[in-house]
Order: C-alpha cells, then structure tokens, then sequence
C-alpha cells in the first residue's frame, strides 16, 4: 500500500513538469487583422538606403511570399547564391520580416536595389527588368501576413510608388503574370489595393 501511494505522488509531481516542458516549445504565427492598423517605424537607416540614388525608369511593384515560415535577407541571400548560382543574391528587391528571421514587419534593403540592378524574383525578363520585386516572408497558402507586414508593405509601396510614378494598377501580384500560387491564396491582395491611390 504505502509503495503504491508513493507511485502516485511521483505521478502528481512529474506529470505537470513532463508537459511544462512541452509547452515552452509550442509558438504560433501572428495573423493579419485589418481591423488593427499598426504604427509603421522605418528606421532612418532604412530611409537613406531608399533615398540614396537615382533610380532606374520602373513599370511595377511585384509582390511576393517566401513559401517558408521563416527567412530574412541575409539567409535568402545566401539560398540564391549558394543554391541558385546566382551571383547577385537575393533576387528581390525588398524584404519584409514575420518576426520568424528578421523582425515582424522589418524591411530589409537587397543588393539589386541599392545597385539599381535586374531583379530575379519574377521568372519572366520584362518583370525582372522593370519590376521591383518585394517579398513577405511567410507561406500565405497557409496562413495570412502579419498585422506589422501589411503596414510595412502599404508604407513601401506607398513610398515607391511616389518615387518611380507607379500606377496602382501596376501593383501586381506575381501570380498575376505566372503560373504560380505566389503570394499565396491568403494574401488579402484586394484589401490592399483598396487602400492604395
Ligand atoms: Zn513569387
């Protein structure tokens, strides 16, 4: 008898311990709610690198989704040399974060735009050479950008469009023009135009 109450003492102790481990493991994504509007903070370094040159004559704003749930420039940088042989690096022209990688709702600056170059995000040669390509990090087949993402994006394209005389209706998805499920059949595209002038 007395063995036995000790058995489940030790169950009371080490059950909860066994599943407090477990739970520290479990994370989700956040979700975009529009709804909640979230302050956009572009740090001033970004704002220089955006400002700093003459920039070439673009048509579009192509947008895009990593497929991944996580990712940030430097390592996509590093797939599309490494794996693509692509010796500019990450083919797109802006990065925005999930918090997964980079922070949630941070853009990140790639080479081509601060060299002015051709992208490599559209997988068709008019795009490439005259759409800036932005890409969310985020598989939005699955789920849906993030509240700071879809900020940070309406700030971007807001900014671009100003910058290069881009016509809403030049904010184009990359399934608009290619057979691909890019940004994701989650990607709340109209919403966002709406919002656009
Ligand atoms: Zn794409």
């Amino acid at each position: 008898m007395i063995k036995s109450k000790w058995s489940y003492l030790a169950l009371f102790i080490f059950i909860p311990v066994m599943y407090g481990c477990n739970s520290t493991h479990v994370s989700t994504l956040p979700t975009y709610n529009p709804r909640k509007p979230q302050p956009v903070v572009v740090p001033y370094g970004v704002r220089k690198e955006l400002d700093q040159f003459k920039i070439r004559p673009w048509k579009y704003i192509v947008i895009h989704h990593t497929a991944s749930d996580s990712g940030d420039a430097a390592s996509i940088d590093r797939y599309h040399k490494e794996k693509k042989g692509w010796v500019n690096g990450l083919g797109y022209d802006f990065l925005i974060g999930n918090g997964n990688g980079s922070r949630d709702g941070q853009i990140e600056v790639g080479n081509r735009w601060n060299k002015q170059i051709d992208g490599a995000h559209a997988g068709n040669p008019e795009y490439n050479k005259h759409g800036i390509g932005i890409c969310l990090v985020g598989n939005f087949d699955n789920d849906q950008p993030t509240n700071q993402q879809i900020s940070s994006l309406l700030y971007l394209i807001n900014y671009l469009q100003k910058r290069c005389n881009i016509h809403k209706d030049n904010v184009i998805m990359h399934k608009t023009f290619r057979k691909t499920v890019c940004p994701g059949k989650h990607f709340p595209y109209d919403k966002l135009l709406a919002q656009l002038k």
